[in-house]
């Protein structure tokens, strides 16, 4: 058996070997390092794949949901209400800008933040609400927009890890998760669905004067040359990061189908046993479709009952099988978030969640005896 990882990378690579390595030695050739036309050139794939009017690619992730609330102009003092269980990148930013995150509980299914919760934390000093597609599907958007519409206040979407997924709406429409909210941001860190091979981010948005205003924030508040009309940041796509996006890009489909066959395989052999509940698909999903693209499944995260959950990834350990805990320790009470306005029990899902979550090996490359040994695994810890 080949050696189980829990991202595997290498593999992906041989399969597109030729038109990196093509691409690299052109833009090595041109030194057309920052810029050039492997940039923009996905900037336009990357818009009509989304069918989203405007892409601005940035540095990472993180850059892009900052740039974004900076180009609504959040100002200091403004609550922007965000999940309490996600990777802190997302509320880190707010904090980041003297903006007040006001974390909030998730639904204990999708793991995804909780309308109901959301309503609650509104103040009139609510400017945003940052819902994060977490693990591979939509937040609940329908929800979320009527809340921003009856509020007036901003959706970004943090779509991190959920690239090529689809939104369903209530009446079977289909839409490209981070295009849906004023404004989505997402990453292209190595391990997420649509990796580079170093750092890269992107900002989307269907608004022009935003895109505008976005496009010179990330080119040090410049709309003209050595004019800077705003605070900006410098924060860039290189043309060798936009290279590997742009070949990898026409797979993303196919990437997101492989996660979907792995992801079966798994709810094949766990579902139905008492002790662990596997991943829900929102809306009519349930089966895993391939057709509408509601889940592309950046982890497989399963919950662990009878408090058997770090007994599991001691026994996983113990054979080598890679596993992550996202997350071990809920937002509202990591030392840099601490607020008097949270009470423990605002969050009693996050806070169970976090004892009983377990992500497992997911990538495009995992065959079937990979998968036939992680099920057996499990079953046989939770059996005993
Ligand atoms: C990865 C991630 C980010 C940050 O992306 P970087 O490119 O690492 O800065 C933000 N939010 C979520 C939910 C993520 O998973």
């Amino acid at each position: 058996m080949r050696k189980i990882q829990m991202v595997d990378l290498v593999s992906q690579y041989q399969d597109i070997k030729p038109q990196i390595q093509e691409s690299f030695s052109q833009i090595l050739e041109n030194a057309s390092f920052i810029n050039g036309p492997e940039v923009s050139g996905f900037q336009k794939d990357l818009e009509a794949y989304l069918g989203v009017k405007h892409v601005i690619p940035c540095a990472n992730g993180t850059d892009a949901l900052q740039i974004a609330m900076m180009g609504l102009g959040l100002e200091p003092g403004d609550e922007v209400i965000t999940a309490d269980f996600t990777f802190a990148a997302t509320a880190e930013v707010i904090a980041l800008l003297q903006l007040t995150p006001v974390l909030v509980d998730v639904d204990p299914e999708t793991f995804n933040i909780d309308p109901k919760a959301i309503r609650d934390a509104i103040t009139p000093k609510t400017r945003a609400i940052v819902p994060v597609h977490l693990f591979g599907q939509c937040a609940p958007m329908e929800e979320i927009l009527e809340i921003a519409r009856e509020h007036d206040i901003y959706v970004i979407e943090d779509n991190a890890q959920a690239i090529g997924a689809n939104y369903k709406f209530a009446d079977g429409r289909l839409q490209k998760a981070g295009t849906l909210g004023d404004v989505g941001a997402t990453s292209f860190f190595p391990s997420k669905n649509l990796g580079c091979y170093g750092d890269g981010g992107a900002i989307f948005t269907n608004n022009d004067e935003l895109a505008h205003t976005i496009r010179g924030i990330v080119n040090h508040g410049m709309y003209r040359r050595y004019y800077h009309d705003v605070v900006g940041v410098n924060s860039r796509l290189d043309s060798l990061q936009a290279a590997v996006l742009r070949a990898k890009l026409p797979h993303l489909d196919r990437y997101c189908d492989q996660r979907r066959e792995a992801a079966r395989f798994y709810n094949a052999a766990f579902s139905g046993h008492a002790q662990l509940t596997v991943p829900v698909t929102m809306r009519g999903c349930e089966g895993i479709c391939d057709t509408c693209d509601c889940h592309v499944f950046h982890q497989y995260t399963l919950k662990v009952g009878g408090g058997k959950r770090d007994g599991l990834a001691d026994h996983l350990a113990g054979l080598g099988i890679p596993f992550g805990i996202y997350y071990p320790i809920p937002l509202h009470r990591q030392k840099a978030y601490l607020d008097s306005r949270y009470a423990e029990d605002d969050f009693p899902v996050t806070n169970a969640l976090c004892k009983e979550v377990i992500s497992l090996p997911m990538h495009t490359e995992l065959d079937e005896e990979q998968l036939r040994f992680i099920t057996s695994a499990v079953l046989d810890y939770m059996n005993q």
